[in-house]
């Protein structure tokens, strides 16, 4: 029996052959690949304004810095999402202010969003943990009551829709991750969705180096731009990718549901919600017993692997990590991401996952969490 990974990406063969074009092309960096892939974004997006990235990081600090965030303000966000959201918010020069998850949904608790709004919050970043959309209707209505802007860290989410329409497809600001791992990959890339009003141009600088060209072939650099515009190479492994994007999540979400139909609910595990509609099935994570275990999540890892299982941590609670505990959070500040943070665990799902794969994880979990209780 071979390694089953908790994720793998799945390119087809008319992809690779593109990309073999691309490179015989003479021309890789940002070019008429990118340009293709951002019209076929944009039209998923429904005809919005779409930038790509050489990552989704890139594409939050983007966001953050349209939205004219920096030193003295303030962004909210969770504390249980990949720590790039909250390093995006530190980057930019502002303080992030974290505001626990609701345990069910494992998103920011939108209950708690007003009383950590004061004077110099500008932004609310939510996050769609393992592509299970964070509450709009909520979030906005929150937004628009205390005039924030909304960066969705969308990084997770796409192809997830909220109440039948697309991620992406509308809102204010809406960042996407193409890394190796998302939904679809580019190897590493991502993108930005912007609203139709927004600063394209100004987008564009900030992609790269802050220089405006003009037709007489000269130059200026009006803002401090980064380094972060995407290659056509990975541009033609995204145009390959967004074409299969609907297989990929119908077949997710058919993987998902028989992953409630094998788990004995006998073996203590928390479930994700039973979300078919709205989820992408970004990850398949549940919660181990761990106070009923007597051994550690280290070791649950270590015995699914001798089952040559792969199980993935997503993720710890950002605020224990040591530079964000040098900014004051403590232990016990978030205690429902905490608690999550120490037993969650991403069991594997991709779309070329087999149901007989799927099935053998069951029976793994099964076997190692009954020969665990203390
Ligand atoms: C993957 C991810 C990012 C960062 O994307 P990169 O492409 O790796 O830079 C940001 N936020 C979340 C929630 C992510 O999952």
């Amino acid at each position: 029996m071979s390694f089953l990974p908790f994720t793998r990406p799945s390119l087809d063969e008319e992809t690779i052959r593109g990309v073999v074009e691309v490179l015989r092309s003479g021309w890789l960096t940002s070019g008429p690949q990118v340009d293709a892939f951002e019209a076929a974004l944009s039209e998923w997006f429904g005809g919005r304004p779409v930038r790509v990235f050489n990552s989704g990081t890139a594409a939050l600090e983007v966001a953050l810095a349209l939205a004219g965030i920096g030193p003295g303000d303030e962004v909210i966000t969770t504390p249980l999402t990949w720590v790039a959201t909250a390093n995006a918010i530190v980057h930019a020069g502002a303080k992030p202010v974290l505001v626990d998850v609701d345990p069910a949904t494992r998103n920011i608790d939108c209950d708690r969003i007003e009383a950590a709004v004061g004077e110099r919050t500008r932004a609310v970043i939510p996050v769609d943990l393992a592509g299970l959309p964070a509450d709009r209707d909520r979030l906005y209505a929150i937004a628009r009551g205390h005039g924030l802007r909304v960066i969705e860290d969308a990084a997770q989410a796409m192809g997830a829709s909220w109440k039948g329409r697309r991620i992406g497809a509308s809102g204010d600001l809406v960042a996407f991750s193409f890394h190796a791992n998302k939904n679809i990959t580019t190897g590493e890339g991502g993108c930005l969705s912007l609203p139709p009003d927004a600063d394209v141009a100004l987008c564009e600088r900030l992609r790269l180096q802050g220089v405006k060209r003009d037709p007489e072939g000269g130059m200026d650099v009006d803002v401090f731009g980064g380094k972060y515009n995407l290659t056509d190479i990975a541009a033609r492994i995204g145009l390959g990718q967004l074409a299969s994007i609907e297989r990929f999540t119908a077949r997710r979400r058919r993987l998902a549901r028989r992953y409630f139909e094998r788990i004995d609910p006998g073996l203590g595990c928390a479930m994700p919600p039973a979300d078919f509609e709205n989820s992408n099935w970004h990850m398949f994570q549940i919660l181990l017993p761990v106070d009923a275990m007597n051994i550690s999540r280290g070791e649950f890892i270590r015995r699914m692997r001798v089952h040559d299982i792969g199980v993935g941590v997503h993720y710890p609670a950002l605020h224990l990590f040591s530079a964000y505990r040098a900014m004051g959070f403590r232990e016990g500040d978030f205690p429902h991401a905490e608690a999550i943070g120490r037993s969650i665990v991403s069991l594997p799902l991709f779309p070329a996952m087999e149901e007989a794969d799927l099935d053998r994880v069951c029976a793994a979990l099964g076997e190692v969490l009954r020969s665990t209780r203390g």
